[in-house]
């Protein structure tokens, strides 16, 4: 696929390009999707189809995405800290992928700010992040944390992290807990 063109990932703070080939966990077709969530079906055309589903928090939009994401970025800039209320955005990208929504389309909003390709879709009942298609219908952008399936790549990357949180240093020696952490 053609690479010149996908010019933000979505939070475009600059018009930098970042070409770069679609990375694959593990091979396709076949055994590149281990998740039992994920539905690969054939087309008729000895191609396949991979989908997967997602839904709001509150449950009202549900949608489903029939098709493979060829990139997977972490965005630390400031808009998708705002967007996101937290350390960076994840967001799935595809040229490729085709989105269907099974309910609640009437409870999405699209906000874009000052045109700036900064584009965010949500839930006004309950405020998730949604997918949302950009770019005159060329690129598909769906939040990672929108899915309920396994999201069959890894992050390619984290980007803008010059303009991270103060905060956002060392995350990986923060203490872990599988859920909350013990009452002294
Ligand atoms: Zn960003
Ligand atoms: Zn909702």
């Amino acid at each position: 696929m053609n690479w010149e063109w996908f010019p933000t990932f979505g939070c475009s703070t600059s018009n930098r390009r970042i070409p770069h080939e679609p990375v694959f966990f593990g091979k396709r077709p076949g055994k590149a999707f281990s998740s039992t969530d994920q539905v690969m079906e054939t087309n008729g055309t000895g191609g396949y189809v991979v989908k997967h589903s997602g839904a709001c928090l509150c449950g009202r939009v549900r949608f489903e995405v029939d098709g493979v994401f060829e990139s997977f970025y972490l965005c630390h800039c400031e808009r998708c800290r705002k967007d996101t209320g937290s350390a960076h955005a994840a967001n799935l990208f595809s040229a490729s992928a085709r989105l269907r929504w099974l309910s609640g389309e009437g409870c999405i909003r699209t906000f874009d700010f000052n045109s700036t390709g900064h584009v965010r879709s949500f839930c006004t009942v309950c405020g998730s992040a949604l997918p949302n298609v950009q770019m005159d219908g060329a690129l598909l952008v769906v939040p990672a944390g929108s899915l309920d399936t396994d999201v069959p790549i890894q992050p390619q990357g984290h980007i803008y992290c010059s303009r991270k949180a103060n905060w956002d240093t060392a995350l990986e020696a923060v203490p872990r807990f599988e859920e909350l952490p013990e009452e002294e």
